[in-house]
């Protein structure tokens, strides 16, 4: 991925200059199926960034106008993606892995803990995750970028709670050990592009891993 996001609104901002990595984009496009009021924010973006390209002099028009000009005409901006209720993986996510939750071949990774790996992809690795009600996942760190998109249930750890359309962000500076909540399994999508590292107490860890 080119860069870290410190926010959903740095986010948002690079979806709307088709600036992200393709399963970034799927991420960020099924969010707002989920999410109708960020189309709302996207929206005033992409008309915000219509009217600044129309301004431009075409005499003027130097490298970096000439680059953003590139990236506003190489990706349509598809934020008004209509929602669509009839799956539990909104419509941008069953196009992109071609299934939907119940049809996800999952492999387990540890006991609770499912994952399928879709692989690299433009520069990302690109999983969807299934943890058992109550789970919790060993203590990490990141050495890049992880964009995760709750789908289905909600977890929560030291920067929040994360539940079905919600995107959490973390790099670097967070070292985390979420937990899905107790009433139903937690479904999520993450993009990364760099491997995590696991850390924390050897022992918790350990029970972590088995399930404990
Ligand atoms: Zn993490």
């Amino acid at each position: 991925m080119t860069g870290s996001y410190d926010s959903i609104d740095t986010l948002l901002s690079r979806y709307v200059a088709g600036a992200l990595p393709e399963p970034a984009r799927v991420l960020v496009a099924a969010h707002l199926e989920l999410r109708p009021e960020n189309r709302t924010f996207v929206g005033g973006l992409e008309t915000l960034a219509g009217s600044e390209l129309e301004a431009e002099a075409p005499v003027d028009i130097g490298g970096r106008d000439a680059q953003l000009q590139a990236i506003f005409a190489s990706a349509p901006p598809q934020a008004s993606v209509p929602a669509r209720g009839d799956g539990v993986f909104p419509h941008a996510m069953r196009d992109f892995f071609g299934f939907d939750a119940d049809r996800v071949p999952w492999r387990t990774k540890m006991p609770g803990f499912r994952e399928f790996e879709m692989g690299e992809i433009d520069g990302c690795h690109v999983s969807l995750f299934w943890i058992r009600p109550g789970r919790k996942i060993p203590h990490h760190t990141h050495e890049g970028s992880e964009l995760t998109l709750v789908v289905d249930g909600a977890f929560r750890d030291t920067t929040g709670r994360y539940g079905r359309g919600d995107i959490a962000i973390a790099d670097q500076s967070v070292n985390h050990r979420p937990i899905a909540e107790v009433e139903r399994p937690c479904i999520s999508f993450a993009v990364t592009d760099a491997p995590l590292r696991f850390n924390g107490p050897i022992g918790q860890r350990l029970s972590d891993i088995l399930g404990f």
